[in-house]
């Protein structure tokens, strides 16, 4: 039977036709004026994602390159790093910082559990000598989101850097408003964007810090960013990913012009809700079930079910890819991903094909129980139709 193949992971994310189409244009060089005004326009509305009127560089790599760069621009060998951690990216962090030699303090939450921001704050008052401290923002590996506001409030004086890959363009991000020094993501999530470009946002008090760093760095180099964006045609140091550059620009165009920024928050707010109480109506448990904006829904599965043949079943018979969670710790769960390019019948469709592979899979599951409930959800809510990018 035909299966169409519908990306429900919270990373890479499903592209619309547009961004699509946007990435098949001849090349351009990135050194003409013309290019020069696409890539001005991506700094422009990133900016306007992350609601900050800081400086923001955009690097050709993956979120992790854009990661290191950012240690490496603002630390020197030795400096002391605290590092937040509740998942599998939070330990990202503390390994890529030990990878450098700074001495990394964690301030470790248990998995599907949220950073307490209290413990941030005395371990924050116990050590003077902190350079740094870092906090994900959605830990995609649990779905657990942090509150950024209060982590920027525990961390008083000390430089802070968030990586909000999952984050931005699904859940608030308010860069300014909550003093947030360096904000690292990238397209391939909520920016509906194929992977390979990164973007950092720096704020005043980070590049006076990094004009004292002296940690080895070249690609990643802030300066070189920085210079070369200050050049008469505006640009990136070395040669940017240019056709992602194209795509990422009509996804953010779509994002901010056609749907709206605060819609999309909405939309995802609401996706997130509808995927929860489906869950919860198919007879399974939730990792967590705060109401708040993310990127995806981890679902726990019974121990009578296998997690990798309902995640494999998915994919095969009815089209859907969906992801477990990592290590012993996600053995029994399934996580939906809903960021992006995904509307509120795409969830009901992930939803349909869950209960049908847990039926498959032996669970005594009523079919339709999860579906129904979303679509109450959906049904209940006042969120319009609205025009995004297609
Ligand atoms: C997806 C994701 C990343 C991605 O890192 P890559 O280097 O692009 O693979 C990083 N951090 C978090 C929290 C993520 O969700």
């Amino acid at each position: 039977m035909l299966a169409k193949h519908r990306l429900m992971v919270p990373g890479p994310t499903p592209l619309p036709p547009a961004v699509v189409a946007a990435a098949v244009q001849p090349l351009e060089d990135e050194r003409t004026p013309q290019y020069s005004r696409v890539f001005l326009r991506v700094v422009d509305r990133l900016r306007q994602v992350l609601r900050t009127r800081n400086d923001v560089l955009v690097t050709t790599s993956s979120m992790t390159g854009a990661f290191e760069g950012a240690l490496v621009n603002l630390l020197s060998p030795g400096d002391h790093v605290l590092v937040a951690t509740n998942g599998a990216f939070g330990e990202r962090w503390v390994a890529m910082a030990r990878a450098h030699g700074y001495r990394v303090t964690e301030v470790p939450a248990p998995w599907g559990r949220p950073v307490d921001m209290a413990e941030v704050a005395r371990v924050v008052d116990r050590c003077p000598d902190l350079a740094l401290a870092v906090c994900v923002h959605c830990e995609t590996s649990t779905t657990v989101v942090n509150d950024l506001e209060a982590f920027a409030a525990a961390c008083g004086d000390v430089l802070t850097l968030v990586d909000s890959a999952s984050g931005v363009g699904a859940c608030d991000v308010r860069t300014d408003d909550w003093g947030l020094d360096v904000v690292v993501a990238g397209g391939q999530k909520a920016l509906m964007t194929p992977p390979g470009v990164a973007f950092t946002s720096i704020s005043r008090r980070a590049w006076d810090r990094h004009r004292r760093a002296t940690s080895p760095r070249f690609y990643f180099d802030w300066d070189a960013a920085a210079d070369a964006m200050a050049a008469d045609v505006p640009r990136t140091p070395w040669t940017p990913a240019i056709s992602l550059l194209s795509q990422l620009d009509r996804a953010l165009g779509g994002l901010l012009e056609e749907e709206g920024l605060d819609e999309a928050l909405a939309r995802h707010r609401l996706l997130g809700r509808m995927t929860r109480a489906a869950v919860r109506a198919s007879g399974l448990g939730l990792v967590t079930d705060r109401d708040v904006d993310a990127a995806a829904t981890a679902a726990v599965l019974p121990p009578s079910v296998d997690r990798d043949t309902v995640v494999a079943a998915m994919a095969a018979d009815h089209g859907v890819q969906v992801v477990g969670a990592p290590g012993a710790w996600g053995a029994r769960i399934v996580r939906l991903g809903h960021c992006g390019w995904i509307d509120p019948l795409d969830v009901v469709t992930t939803v349909a094909a869950l209960e049908l592979a847990l039926a498959d899979a032996g669970m005594d599951v009523e079919l339709g129980a999860g579906v129904a409930a979303a679509l109450r959800v959906r049904a209940d809510s006042s969120h319009p139709v609205l025009e995004g990018v297609r």
